[in-house]
């Protein structure tokens, strides 16, 4: 008889907070894991901001300051570094800063798998984790990319020689492919998204009263990802100033300048202006139309939400493919100019059976489970991976206490590092 199966595992999640997604599709899976288990121990690790020094410990404010102050030069940084030539060089100098830190987190944390939700936490991390298993003679440990971008992203996401490339769509898998990963090690299961959309509320106009909101008029809902950025306000001004019979209900996200800008100003229509909220699920769920930049996880969140959305903004490179993924799928349209916005929303709720089809088709792309479905993909992956391992005749130690003596860094609770 073999040994059985692994009960509860140390899971390490490396992501970076650069920009939101990382970090919230991290969380979905840390609350996935725990929601199937609550025995797993499931480390978040924000290896460029948490583990490395200036500069690359300022990556996220360098990513924010590209990306809202000069996109023409995050562009330029972005397809020069997906050059085949420069970016393993990159690889190479970050070597020498990130392997002794990834070496102290495996020794610290011991994983039975490692998760990437980065761009640049593949190769290197994965390299790392087969010399460090070697050297410790530790079993050998699956280690998974799971890409949070939607369609096109960055080729640094694909190492063909991690064992799992979970991606969003077929989009995603196709370029993935064409990146040299083989077809056996991509599996298409969506973006890790909070379990809070796997179960809306069904009665609009109920929703719409406990959340404030006039149950009777159609909902306009502006978003501007988790950081508020893009022309927010020109866009409100046109939408309001249109004079059209509906709600607008404002997300500033974590832009405090902006939600103060906006809530000083006098509206045209009912108008509601919400900072950062928690339950973006249900101000989805009570809307009928989406202003939003073309930022991956909320597409994925309001296509469950079966919303159809108009694009008016998208960060070049990694979010260049979503605006053609709506389009393409007739979920929505790519508007950038204020006016002709106001124009297209009256003419989207001016035509019902329109908005009920795109609604329709939104809903079909949709992927309420994908969290689940990763973590279960994530899951098989441990299995196959202890499977061989008892074949070999390494000994496996499923589980034991991961703080080694004389380690200077000690674990984090599992929630503490959210
Ligand atoms: N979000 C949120 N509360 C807010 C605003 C945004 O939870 O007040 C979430 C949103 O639901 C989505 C994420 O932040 O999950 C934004 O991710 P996206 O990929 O769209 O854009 P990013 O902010 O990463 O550029």
């Amino acid at each position: 008889m073999g040994t059985n199966p692994p009960q509860a595992l140390r899971v390490l999640l490396l992501f970076s907070d650069t920009g939101g997604g990382h970090r919230a599709a991290a969380h979905a899976l840390q609350q996935e894991f725990l929601a199937q288990n609550p025995h797993h121990r499931v480390y978040m690790e924000d290896v460029l901001l948490q583990h490395t020094f200036w500069p690359l410990r300022e990556s996220d404010r360098f990513y924010f300051w590209a990306v809202t102050r000069a996109p023409w030069f995050w562009k330029v940084f972005y397809h020069t570094t997906a050059l085949p030539l420069i970016f393993p060089s990159l690889y190479r100098s970050l070597s020498l800063v990130l392997t002794p830190r990834l070496q102290r987190l495996y020794d610290v944390y011991r994983p039975h798998l490692v998760v990437s939700l980065h761009p640049v936490l593949n190769h290197l991390p994965r390299e790392v984790l087969r010399r460090w298993e070697r050297q410790r003679e530790r079993p050998r440990a699956p280690f998974a990319t799971v890409i949070t971008d939607l369609t096109t992203f960055h080729p640094s996401w694909v190492d063909p020689h991690v064992d799992l490339i979970s991606v969003a769509t077929e989009e995603a898998r196709t370029a993935v492919l064409r990146l040299g990963a083989s077809s056996r090690k991509v599996r298409v299961l969506g973006l890790p998204v909070r379990a809070a959309f796997r179960d809306l509320p069904a009665d609009r106009g109920a929703l719409r009263r406990r959340l404030g909101l006039d149950p009777r008029r159609p909902v306009i809902l502006l978003m501007a990802g988790g950081q508020g950025m893009g022309p927010v306000e020109a866009i409100a001004r046109a939408v309001a100033g249109a004079s059209l019979h509906a709600q607008l209900v404002i997300v500033a996200g974590r832009n405090q300048e902006l939600e103060a800008r906006l809530k000083a100003m006098r509206w045209a229509i009912p108008t509601h202006i919400l900072g950062f909220v928690e339950d973006v699920h249900l101000w989805m769920a009570a809307s009928d139309v989406l202003l939003t930049k073309a930022g991956p996880g909320t597409i994925a969140e309001a296509l469950i939400c079966g919303l159809p959305m108009l694009i008016y903004s998208y960060i070049p490179g990694q979010e260049r493919g979503n605006v053609d993924f709506v389009v393409h799928h007739k979920v929505g349209a790519f508007v950038p100019e204020p006016q002709e916005i106001a124009r297209v929303v009256r003419s989207w709720l001016d035509d019902p059976a329109m908005l009920a089809a795109m609604r329709q088709r939104a809903q079909a792309l949709g992927r309420p489970h994908a969290t689940r479905d990763i973590v279960n993909a994530l899951l098989a992956l441990v299995d196959m991976s202890s499977g061989r391992s008892r074949e070999s005749t390494t000994r496996v130690t499923l589980y034991s206490d991961p703080a080694s003596p004389g380690s200077r860094m000690s674990p984090p609770s599992r929630t503490s590092r959210q």
